[in-house]
């Protein structure tokens, strides 16, 4: 048997170890999934920081474009109301 590639930290260069590893359904197959994390703590805390920041980042800008949209249609309608 092969023995499972070492992983390295992007952050810091340390050694990445196998966190969980799970099997998960994709269409008609099995998948196993393995989940690294660094083996410095604060370096790992700060990776699940950045994750989140850019999750709320990603949301915000959805957000965003979302309103700006509603925004564009009521001044449609607007436009519309005072041409008529
Ligand atoms: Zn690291």
């Amino acid at each position: 048997m092969q023995k499972p590639e070492k992983k390295t930290c992007y952050r810091c260069g340390k050694e990445r170890v196998v966190s969980k590893t799970w099997k998960e359904k994709v269409g008609n197959s099995i998948v196993e999934t393995t989940e690294y994390v660094c083996t410095d703590e604060k370096c790992e805390a700060t990776q699940k920081k950045d994750l989140r920041n850019q999750k709320n980042k990603r949301l915000q800008m959805e957000k965003r474009k979302r309103d700006s949209l509603r925004d564009r249609k009521k001044l449609a309608a607007h436009n519309k109301a005072l041409r008529s």
